[in-house]
């Protein structure tokens, strides 16, 4: 059997949105399962559409996520150079042979004319440019082209008959050469398009799958006349679903949709943004949906990819990125957590601790600063925190309670660690016969006036320490104080 060969071959026309990079992670897996190549080509045949920036942050994507190509433009093969934009001499020699092989023709109209053409077409009509450069010889074009007039080189579609291929995904895909459009494979300015350059290069770098979106599968079967003509093996096609924003709207890098960069910014990590877009459009055998990039490589099977578009659904994502936090180890979770520390906390307090508390809560690293707000300082007195039907408290029964609290707190010397504090609250509510509640609540909320905090009361005051934990008690007491008698 054939080695298996995939390629990436993103067009540099904009940022790596994620519909990109799932077409280059089902390329990376369907050759690493069988233990293939994996290649980039860059697709810049169409310059006026090139985005500055882009091709730079096509290698940055691939890098960041581990798609590690065989063969690319910094990485050479036998099959270079990797970037079309360098093969140009090519395209045109196999244009050329092509017209021999009669499976395209010279053309001397005028792009133009054709395109008023078109424009003219009755709406809903299928566009079929009869060319009558057809009825020109080889041997006289080629001597108008030696007399330096401009043309393009067209292909050339039976009139009749059926082109029909398998689709991995799709299945069975006919469609009549009546409807096929005998598109231009090179330009006048020798540039070849995108359609021509692809099926060259797939061809002489041994592609065997070829992975992309079911955009392209109308016009695949006009790609295999060509390979026809050469008498060049067909690759296997896997069109793949688009990834849509909602129900009616396609994630598109032109609409600026969510590119991984993006999502980066947003703090997800990238092992969970992989492993979330392998789920887009391709269903593991089994519940399990955690799956690091080696695991996949494993899993991924091609008759598993759907035909029905998928959603992008960002709670989803959401919800992946907090697995990925909380199976971490702490060492790794506090590397990460450190710079949302530092742009938020300047007082001294255990950052460890605080990692230890805040690792199976977060979902989203972004949210850290959120959460730790309060550690410098307690948001402003909100008198209506302390009454909660759950807990049973209200404002008087609070100033009560840390009232006992200080007393209790003021008094020990056992404030090391969760146990010893958790002990000493329960002793106090023991001692006044109250539900732990009655006594835990008020104390988080005067640490804190927030109402969702990453701990309870005692994680709290254990990271605050007992000096801040017992001033912050004073001040709740005289606000409260106040409040209640005002
Ligand atoms: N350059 C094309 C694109 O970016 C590639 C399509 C294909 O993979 O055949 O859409």
């Amino acid at each position: 059997m054939k080695k298996v060969r995939t390629r990436f071959a993103p067009s540099p026309t904009g940022y790596m949105h994620i519909g990109n990079l799932r077409t280059a992670l089902y390329e990376y897996l369907i050759a690493k399962h069988d233990g293939g190549d994996f290649i980039l080509r860059i697709e810049d045949t169409d310059q006026a559409r090139e985005v500055e920036g882009a091709i730079d942050m096509i290698y940055h994507v691939l890098e960041d996520t581990g798609l590690h190509y065989d063969e690319g433009p910094n990485k050479p093969g036998d099959c270079g150079p990797y970037v079309q934009s360098q093969r140009l001499p090519l395209y045109k020699e196999y244009a050329d042979r092509l017209v021999e092989l009669g499976g395209a023709h010279y053309c001397f109209c005028h792009e133009e004319d054709i395109q008023k053409m078109r424009e003219q077409n009755s709406e809903g009509q299928i566009f079929k440019y009869q060319d009558p450069c057809h009825a020109i010889s080889i041997e006289e074009a080629r001597k108008r082209i030696a007399n330096g007039e401009t043309y393009t080189i067209r292909q050339t579609i039976p009139s009749n008959g059926i082109t029909s291929f398998e689709d991995e995904v799709y299945g069975h895909i006919e469609v009549e050469n009546a409807t096929l459009d005998e598109g231009v494979l090179l330009k006048s300015d020798g540039y070849p398009t995108y359609n021509f350059a692809n099926i060259v290069d797939d061809h002489l770098m041994g592609i065997t799958h070829v992975v992309r979106g079911n955009e392209y599968l109308s016009s695949t079967p006009k790609y295999n006349l060509i390979y026809q003509s050469f008498g060049w093996d067909i690759p296997s096609y896997i069109h793949v679903p688009p990834v849509m924003k909602d129900e009616q709207h396609k994630l598109s890098k032109r609409n600026g949709d969510a590119s991984y960069q993006d999502l980066i910014d947003k703090g997800f990590l990238k092992e969970a943004i992989l492993n979330y877009i392998a789920l887009l459009g391709w269903a593991p055998n089994g519940e399990e949906e955690i799956f690091t990039l080696n695991e996949l490589i494993g899993a991924f099977s091609v008759d598993r990819i759907s035909k029905s578009p998928a959603i992008f659904d960002i709670e989803k994502l959401k919800w992946m990125n907090g697995v990925y936090l909380r199976n971490m180890d702490i060492e790794t979770f506090h590397e990460y957590a450190l710079p949302y520390y530092q742009k938020t906390i300047t007082a001294k307090v255990d950052l460890l601790e605080l990692s230890k508390v805040l690792q199976p809560r977060v979902v989203m690293l972004e949210d850290i600063c959120e959460a730790v707000d309060f550690i410098d300082q307690a948001h402003p007195f909100n008198i209506d925190l302390y009454t909660s039907k759950k807990m049973k408290t209200n404002p008087e029964n609070s100033l009560e309670a840390l009232k006992w609290v200080r007393t209790a707190l003021a008094k020990t010397e056992h404030y090391d660690d969760d146990e010893a504090l958790m002990n000493l609250f329960v002793h106090i509510a023991q001692e006044h016969v109250v539900k732990n509640g009655r006594i835990m609540w008020p104390v988080r909320v005067a640490l804190t006036y927030k109402s969702f905090t990453p701990g309870g009361a005692v994680e709290i005051a254990h990271i605050l320490g007992k000096e801040e934990t017992l001033k912050r008690i004073d001040q709740a007491i005289e606000e409260l104080e106040k409040a209640i008698t005002a």
